[in-house]
């Protein structure tokens, strides 16, 4: 597999979960997807996030008033069924350290994989405190520290964000950066240094430092 398209291409994976590439960009990360665990793994824990928050997107109301059902298939079919949708804001990869995930992975329905292993994903409950912000989290732990997976929508966008992880020892530890998107939904990568073990709770802080979202783990 070239590994610059497979890096290439699995930044594009939270904007393809959120259907917001172009149709050329939609055609290469499938294509894609089908010869790669990995990039299939990554998507499978995506998708999950990515599905509330597409769901309020006032475009996609228009079109589909319910709420789309919660299973990754479906999602993905809807990310893949429906017209792309421009701007296109591209997923925000907020850490270097995000290909060790790739290591373990979860099959998915729509492409073969035979044998999947599963990523030990836990959705953890996040508290926001400035008005507008929706998000969603789940973490993942590693052996070299926590993953965070947030996605939201409701960040100022063009703003940086900075995300610190809590230990148990009330110790902080960063976790990344990403750049708010306003109304339009983004997904992000976070990774601390912080064991899943010794991790008590995160925050999003603004640029002053302000802490706009909570999430208890
Ligand atoms: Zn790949």
């Amino acid at each position: 597999m070239n590994v610059e398209e497979h890096r290439r291409l699995r930044e594009l994976l939270g904007a393809y979960a959120l259907n917001q590439l172009d149709p050329a960009e939609r055609t290469a990360v499938q294509a894609h997807l089908d010869g790669c665990a990995e990039c299939r793994a990554e998507l499978a824990v995506i998708a999950p996030l990515a599905g509330p928050l597409r769901s309020v997107d006032p475009a996609r109301l228009e079109r589909r008033p319910e709420l789309p059902p919660p299973g990754l298939e479906e999602s993905i079919l809807a990310a893949i069924k429906a017209e792309p949708r421009p701007p296109r804001r591209r997923w925000i990869l907020a850490a270097a350290v995000l290909f060790a995930v790739g290591a373990s992975g979860v099959g998915i329905g729509y492409v073969a994989a035979p044998d999947p292993p599963k990523i030990p994903i836990e959705p953890v409950s996040v508290t926001p405190i400035a008005a507008g912000i929706r998000s969603t989290a789940s973490v993942v732990p590693h052996t070299w520290g926590m993953e965070i997976k947030l996605a939201g929508s409701g960040y100022e966008p063009g703003r940086r964000y900075r995300v610190v992880v809590l230990d148990s020892d009330g110790r902080t530890a960063p976790a990344g950066e990403f750049i708010g998107t306003g109304p339009a939904p983004m997904v992000c990568n976070l990774n601390s240094s912080v064991l899943r073990a010794e991790a008590r709770s995160f925050e999003v802080r603004d640029e002053s430092g302000r802490v706009v979202l909570e999430g208890q783990v």
